[in-house]
């Protein structure tokens, strides 16, 4: 029987929801579990997140909104540990929960796991607590080894999601295409799937005058801006990027800013502004660093166009969230971008993910901007039913699938509402 409030297990072990979003570990996935959890508790369902504590110092349990707790466990050396490793303490983390459990006198209705290393943890949480286990991947290992760019997933993390995806209650899929590859790769049951999209927030996101914006962050009112935010990892293509750059810049004035990484030392820094260099376009890119979430808006509307050059993603966030702000984007065939951007009314797909291919579209895209073809009011709407009220519907809907009993109206009932204001 499925209760009109729910009490929810959250797991993020390897990376904190509040962590620093756009380094290594932290992105689109963090933002996902914040701001569901925030919908969910203003909806008077009681989320728990569980996290691995890091190093960083937080109180053991953090209220993080309405109904929203953060808690912090321990497993291993409470440091840093490399992702992989951190399989050798789920163990450690699962004792750790269940004591914590047991002494707070705390019981749930249902775990929602995030990435494969908490749906490991998952899977015996579920026998022990004999509830039922819904899995969200967020990247499946067995595609970023057949995209093949970065270290190859081990056989570990494909063997684990493979089992997971026969043993869980049910799995969130952000696209239909994800949906395919879990029955492909993984053998998992067509029914067992529910694809429901990632959100975005549309109050934060909101289109702003370009001009303003531009002024605002000091960039050039009469220059082309192309503008990439986002980790820095191999499978983001920021490499055929910055030779997009190289090509557009022989025809015309314009400044690529790069939004996200883990600073100036690190090597994937380093490797890409070598890259500019050897291209002879670092004039023409801008390495801001990663930014706070709440201050990238007027990045986005500043913007003639978001560039997404992923060999792989998920869902793509970033992509929302440039709609939301009313600027079109340029994309591979990605995640929720192959959707979205088909008609061409906010954006264009590459099809050949070659510079030659990027730089084409983002030069299309200057051309339409000039033109005058895209308004916030053209662009905005293409992602008004993605806000977060509608997203979290589906997905309480999907919480609902696996309860046998007919679903009481205060969960199943959620509002189904498009706004875009
Ligand atoms: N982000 C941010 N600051 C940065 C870079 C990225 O807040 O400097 C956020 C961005 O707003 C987005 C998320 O990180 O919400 C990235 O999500 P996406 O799905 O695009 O990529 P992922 O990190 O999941 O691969």
């Amino acid at each position: 029987m499925k209760p009109d409030q729910l009490q929810l297990a959250m797991f993020s072990i390897h990376s904190s929801p509040i962590g620093e979003l756009g380094t290594k570990n932290t992105g689109g996935m963090s933002v996902y579990i914040r701001e569901l959890a925030r919908e969910l508790g203003s909806r008077g369902h009681r989320v728990d997140i569980y996290t691995r504590l890091n190093g960083t110092g937080h109180h053991q349990i953090m209220d993080l909104y309405e109904n929203v707790r953060l808690i912090h466990l321990s497993a291993g050396n409470n440091g840093y540990v490399q992702k992989l490793a951190l399989y050798y303490y789920l163990a450690d983390f699962f004792r750790a929960l269940e004591k914590f459990k047991n002494q707070q006198n705390l019981r749930y209705d249902l775990i929602h796991s995030h990435y494969w290393l908490s749906g490991r943890l998952g899977s015996w949480v579920q026998e022990r607590w004999n509830i039922p286990h819904i899995v969200m991947f967020h990247t499946l290992g067995v595609v970023k080894n057949i995209v093949g760019l970065a270290e190859q997933e081990p056989d570990l993390r494909l063997a684990t999601e493979r089992k997971l995806a026969q043993t869980c209650q049910r799995i969130l899929a952000p696209t239909a295409m994800e949906k395919q590859n879990l029955i492909k790769f993984y053998n998992a049951a067509d029914e067992k799937i529910g694809v429901v999209p990632c959100g975005v927030n549309l109050d934060l996101f909101h289109p702003q005058d370009k001009k303003a914006a531009r002024q605002l962050l000091g960039f050039d009112e009469n220059t082309a801006i192309a503008l990439y935010v986002g980790r820095f990892d191999p499978i983001k293509g920021i490499d055929r990027l910055l030779k997009a750059v190289a090509r557009l810049r022989r025809h015309q004035r314009m400044q690529l800013v790069v939004v996200g990484g883990d600073g100036p030392e690190t090597d994937e820094f380093q490797n890409l502004q070598h890259l500019a260099h050897q291209l002879g376009v670092q004039d023409a890119v801008t390495f801001l660093g990663r930014i706070e979430q709440k201050k990238l808006p007027p990045y986005y509307s500043a913007a003639d166009v978001l560039v997404i050059p992923s060999h792989y993603e998920s869902f793509g966030l970033v992509g929302l969230e440039s709609l939301a702000c009313g600027t079109p984007v340029v994309s591979t065939r990605v995640g929720a971008m192959s959707a979205i951007l088909q008609n061409g009314r906010a954006g264009l797909l590459v099809d050949n993910a070659e510079s030659v291919s990027l730089a084409n579209s983002i030069a299309a895209i200057f051309a339409r901007q000039r033109a005058g073809e895209f308004s916030a009011a053209r662009v905005r709407p293409v992602v008004c039913q993605f806000g977060w009220e509608n997203v979290a519907s589906g997905i309480i809907e999907e919480y609902g699938a696996v309860f046998k009993d007919p679903a009481p109206e205060a969960v199943s009932k959620a509002p189904a509402r498009a706004s875009c204001r």
